[in-house]
């Protein structure tokens, strides 16, 4: 931890009497752990949502004594904030944003503040454009299976704030998203894992792909040596920007491609790990979870547990029983013959294009969504090779019918779950697979991609 930078800014908190007003934006999982954390150290807090606030979050805070308020953000309560606790979900874009950052508060992610006082606990990171949620789930897996006594926290679900007011351990195993990682300061892991960066949120990063990939690689910036960092060296993007920052860390490479003297490889068909001294080998046949990325995101975990000891064979126990999580390639049904797969979490073209290479069968692609900036040409390959259809489920389909018109000679557009299904079902024969991989986010049709992926599931169980 940046133990001087805290101090010297808490000093100058308490010289203004106190450790100052902090203002948080937004009263979800993460601001609200985040203001029971900030009352516990003893500061002034003001929480503000400009939607709604659960009722559960709500007696919380009241219980607590925080003052919150929910439909607005009153501007002057909040301008007159020491520090400012902004929520992921609100864009640099937002006026009031704007009018902080003019007024020279200094803004921060729940992640940032929470790191403040985790004392002397160590910290697993693990961001990505995708796999995130699947390493993560698998990281602490092992862990657990290791005897360490551990938290998943972060982007998963679970604020990494209320975990350290309620319940610190000495480790956290934390899924961060991008948008923490834009407003960190001092933020160090000490194993941080980069899964892949492929274009994902370009709306929020002015649609320029160079601001999303300097926000991925926020998470090595405070590493030191000493310290792990575990990135993928078959991932393009990643390759081609890692010379450009500064990193302190020691690196640990994962590939399908060569043998590595340190890092995690994959050659005829086992994984190798290599730690210093240390070395193990393991077929990916005994890997419970399917499919190439999910044996990056074995190699990945496996060499993160290996960074806190974990024994060689609680790691390979935990891959041979971790199952993959809901909405990711999940197996739903098998109906005449017709295999339905739920992959509902696919909300790009990166882990579409995975979705598709696992498919050995004819395959009926349900896709579509709101897309946000999706090159579809990536996929070209991949649909040519094994999409006998495509079925769009979606409000605006037009992207999707120029991009594969040529290719796929049957394209139809639906707008409910029940229509995709049936439609899929329809086209399909036996011994093909009907898979929702949608490449967007679902926000259009549905509430969210769990919404997506349950009422795809329940059409399937209608057929
Ligand atoms: P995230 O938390 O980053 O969104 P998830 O583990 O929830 O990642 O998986 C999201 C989607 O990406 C799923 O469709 C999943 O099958 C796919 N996926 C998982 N791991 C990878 C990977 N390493 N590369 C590409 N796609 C992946």
């Amino acid at each position: 931890m940046n133990i001087s930078a805290n101090l010297k800014a808490e000093q100058q908190l308490l010289k203004k009497g106190g450790l100052g007003r902090l203002v948080i934006l937004g009263a979800g999982e993460s601001g609200v752990g985040a203001a029971l954390l900030a009352q516990q150290q003893g500061y002034d807090v003001f929480i503000s949502d400009a939607g709604g606030i659960k009722e559960s979050y709500k007696t919380v805070l009241q219980k607590n004594n925080i003052e919150f308020e929910e439909g607005q953000h009153t501007e002057s309560k909040t301008l007159l904030a020491d520090e400012v606790i902004k929520s992921p979900g609100i864009a640099e874009k937002n006026e009031l944003i704007k009018k902080i950052r003019a007024k020279g508060i200094p803004v921060i992610s729940e992640i940032e503040f929470a790191y403040r006082y985790k004392g002397n606990s160590k910290i697993i990171a693990i961001t990505g454009s995708n796999g995130k949620t699947t390493t993560t789930s698998l990281i602490y897996h092992m862990c657990k299976l290791g005897g360490l006594d551990c938290a998943l926290v972060g982007n998963i679900g679970y604020s990494f704030a209320m975990q350290i007011v309620t319940n610190p351990k000495p480790l956290y195993v934390l899924e961060i998203s991008s948008f923490q990682l834009d407003d960190i300061k001092t933020f160090r892991p000490d194993v941080a894992v980069l899964t892949n960066i492929t274009e994902d949120h370009l709306d929020r990063y002015d649609y320029n792909i160079q601001n999303y990939i300097n926000s991925k690689f926020r998470i090595v910036e405070n590493q030191q040596k000493g310290d792990v960092f575990i990135y993928c060296q078959d991932d393009e993007t990643t390759i081609k920007n890692i010379s450009k920052y500064t990193i302190k860390s020691t690196l640990y490479p994962i590939t399908m491609s060569k043998e590595l003297p340190q890092g995690a490889y994959l050659a005829n068909a086992k994984m190798h790990l290599k730690w210093k001294s240390e070395e193990m080998q393991m077929s990916i046949d005994d890997f419970k979870m399917k499919g190439k990325h999910n044996q990056y995101n074995s190699m990945a975990a496996s060499l993160a547990a290996t960074a806190v000891d974990i024994r060689k064979e609680k790691i390979r126990e935990a891959l041979q029983t971790f199952e993959s999580l809901e909405h990711r390639m999940e197996p739903v049904a098998t109906i005449k013959g017709v295999e339905f797969i739920n992959d509902s979490k696919a909300t790009n073209v990166n882990s579409t294009w995975f979705a598709l290479e696992s498919m050995e069968k004819p395959t009926i692609l349900i896709l579509g969504g709101v897309d946000k900036g999706n090159d579809y040409s990536l996929l070209k390959e991949m649909v040519t090779e094994k999409v006998k259809a495509i079925v769009c489920m979606g409000t605006d389909n037009r992207k999707i019918h120029e991009s594969f018109g040529d290719i796929v000679s049957l394209i139809v557009n639906t707008t409910t779950a029940e229509e995709a299904v049936q439609t899929s079902f329809h086209f399909a024969n036996k011994g093909d697979v009907v898979l929702l991989s949608p490449a967007c986010a679902s926000f259009d049709l549905f509430k969210n991609y769990e919404d997506r992926g349950n009422q795809f599931k329940q059409a399937v169980k209608n057929l």
